[in-house]
């Protein structure tokens, strides 16, 4: 029998249980606040995984696909299964284990909340397996049983459609388009703090179109290195590099603090609007905003010119002193003896100022010179004439071109092919290069074709001698934005079109190597059809469906009959190994000393067969496709 609530009752509000669904999509919002933390959390577990290569592609600002690749230890075949569901992790079995935990995840929750408010395909292969598997999950749960397929070492964690049942979050990000910055400046900081390890971060290729306007390049591009400087050379590029001081500290007092710290700080002649911190503690990149603005007010009281810092910090303490669980994106942790700590830092930097500022110099000419950058020919150095070090002291700073002489990047021409001034040397010079070639490599003399003597001429009679003085001269001062590097020339500074430029390097490259390549020798060799499927399946990642994906097959299976039918030529032409069973082995050089991004293989292979299937014959063979196997190199140098 019911019994009626009197008037007021009914107007007070019920408390009702959430349903569970709605709670974990709650607490997901708060784990993945934005893409940015989904790509943090991924690449986390990739380090988790002790990779040593980690990749990152993001489209539409991670809202439409984040992807992350790494050559980890996977995750077995049996824990797909609970993989996604929340609070499940391989790292923390006891609420002790916190005290000592070394791993940067230990939640359990970063998968899980990605499929809540998102579409997560795991592949995954573990070391000794045959094959490895995929899985989709949404809302914690497998969306179907593992699917056996290729896969190469490590794990890929696809995350699809991110917020799409936020409307309001989807909204407010679609609205800012930073998240790719903010991506791109998380991996930069992970790169220079683990200098092990290398990292990309691209958009994906959507065609052969957005690449030939420089959108696909990689815009973190990381090598495993020895050296933290390099590492943050190549990242955060020269002009930081140039003007850091290395800092230690330490204090092993239980009473006052106990911490190991080392970084980089930048030095007087550093000079921008915006404080670069990137601060590691125990390993994990968190901020700490009260050590921030210690260090801001010593930079300002001390430096002539109020610049702000690039400040790399790398801070050890006990793992009992730091407690990791005050922040749900752990991006915060709390120290004991904080202010200890700040104030010892904050006083040691100040004195390294007062020195760096007297010395000003000295600093600048004890960095100038880079010893991991590949020396050059030789016969270069008559185009650079004056040695650095003299020039540099009377200069003013300011007036300085940003450039290092012994940087190969500082001086485009160094890879170009130099023409003979005078047009009766012109052949017997080239053929002595030739035959130089083919003897350090030993190769047998089976490409002197027609067609690619041609194809040369025609180069040789457009160009522009004017422009190849530029080139060949100029010095490279720095990139102005994705595209456009900015050179200088006598008095004159162009802007240059590096990645035309660097395209037009890459065919003339292989038309003078043409079947006389070095060669990559890939590690594995890779099955091509998975490799064409990979590329399709990047390119076109709008349409779903069954249907499509047979298609795919499809074309990936033609694609791989063309290339194993035309294996013996492209071994002999370009140095593209594929063997009986179709898989890749060996890749041309293009650059002497440069490694193309591996990642593009993939579309370079669809590419290569596209080209095979439109063009067919040799004699028209467009070589610029395998330009596609290099991303400019100039871009490391910004
Ligand atoms: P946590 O990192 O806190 O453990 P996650 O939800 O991020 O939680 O990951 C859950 C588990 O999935 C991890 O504990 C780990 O065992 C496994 N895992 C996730 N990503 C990877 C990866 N890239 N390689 C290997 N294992 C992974
Ligand atoms: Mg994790």
């Amino acid at each position: 029998m019911d019994i009626e609530a009197p008037e007021e009752a009914k107007e007070l509000p019920k408390i009702q249980r959430l349903d569970e669904s709605v709670v974990n999509r709650i607490a997901a919002g708060e784990v993945i606040q934005r893409p940015v933390s989904a790509v943090k959390e991924l690449v986390e577990n990739s380090l988790d995984a002790s990779s040593t290569s980690i990749s990152v592609v993001v489209k539409d600002g991670g809202l439409k696909l984040i992807q992350v690749s790494d050559d980890g230890h996977g995750i077995r075949h049996e824990d797909l299964p609970i993989l996604c569901e929340r609070h499940t992790t391989s790292k923390l079995s006891k609420y002790e284990d916190l005290q000592s935990i070394k791993s940067m995840g230990f939640r359990g929750e970063a998968l899980a909340s990605m499929t809540y408010v998102g579409h997560v395909t795991v592949t995954t292969i573990t070391k000794g397996q045959l094959h490895g598997y995929r899985v989709s999950y949404r809302d914690g749960m497998m969306e179907h049983e593992p699917k056996a397929c290729a896969a190469v070492k490590g794990t890929q964690i696809m995350v699809e459609n991110l917020f799409y049942n936020m409307i309001a979050r989807r909204k407010t990000l679609q609205n800012s388009a930073d998240d790719y910055t903010k991506i791109v400046d998380v991996l930069s900081r992970f790169a220079i703090h683990h200098i092990d390890v290398s990292f990309s971060c691209r958009k994906p290729f959507l065609s052969l179109l957005c690449y030939q306007h420089g959108a696909a390049r990689a815009d973190v591009h990381s090598v495993a290195t020895s050296s933290r400087l390099d590492a943050i050379r190549s990242v955060y590029g020269l002009s930081v590099a140039r003007n850091l001081i290395k800092i230690e500290a330490s204090d092993n007092d239980p009473s006052r603090s106990v911490f190991e710290m080392d970084g980089f700080i930048s030095n007087s002649n550093y000079v921008v609007k915006k404080t670069t911190m990137v601060l590691f503690i125990n390993d994990r990149l968190v901020e700490c905003t009260a050590l921030k603005r210690a260090l801001e007010i010593v930079y300002s009281a001390t430096l002539p010119k109020a610049s702000k810092p690039f400040i790399y910090m790398s801070i050890i303490l006990p793992p009992e002193h730091v407690d990791v669980n005050v922040h749900p994106t752990k991006r915060e942790v709390s120290l004991l003896n904080q202010e200890v700590i700040i104030e010892k830092i904050q006083s040691l930097v100040e004195s390294m100022l007062r020195n760096s500022n007297d010395s000003r110099t000295f600093q600048e000419q004890t960095v100038e010179s880079s010893p991991s950058v590949p020396s050059i020919t030789n016969n270069e150095s008559h185009l650079n004439p004056s040695p650095s070090g003299s020039k540099s002291q009377k200069v003013p700073v300011h007036k300085m071109v940003r450039t290092d002489s012994s940087d190969p990047a500082g001086r485009l021409h160094a890879y170009l092919y130099k023409k003979p001034q005078n047009h009766l040397e012109m052949n017997s010079s080239l053929t002595a290069v030739r035959s130089s070639v083919r003897q350090r490599r030993n190769l047998k003399e089976t490409a002197d074709l027609t067609s690619v003597q041609e194809l040369i001429d025609v180069i040789d009679s457009k160009c522009h001698s004017g422009l190849l003085d530029i080139v060949r001269q100029c010095t490279y001062v720095g990139m102005a934005d994705d595209v456009f590097a900015l050179l200088q020339h006598n008095t004159h500074l162009y802007l240059a079109n590096v990645v035309n430029l660097s395209k037009e390097l890459m065919y003339q490259q292989v038309l003078r190597r043409f079947a006389h390549f070095n060669a990559i020798q890939l590690s594995e060799s890779a099955p091509l059809q998975e490799l064409i499927m990979l590329a399709l399946k990047e390119e076109e990642l709008d349409l779903e469906g069954n249907e499509n994906d047979d298609l795919k097959m499809k074309i990936a299976e033609m694609n791989t009959q063309l290339l194993k039918q035309k294996a013996e030529m492209l071994e002999e032409y370009f140095c593209i190994f594929i063997d009986s069973d179709g898989n890749l082995s060996r890749l041309p050089i293009l650059l002497d000393q440069y490694t193309p991004d591996m990642d593009r293989v993939p579309e370079f292979l669809l590419c290569l067969g596209n080209d095979m299937l439109h063009q067919g014959s040799i004699c028209c063979f467009n070589l610029g496709f395998i330009s596609l196997l290099c991303h400019h190199h100039l871009h490391h140098c910004r």
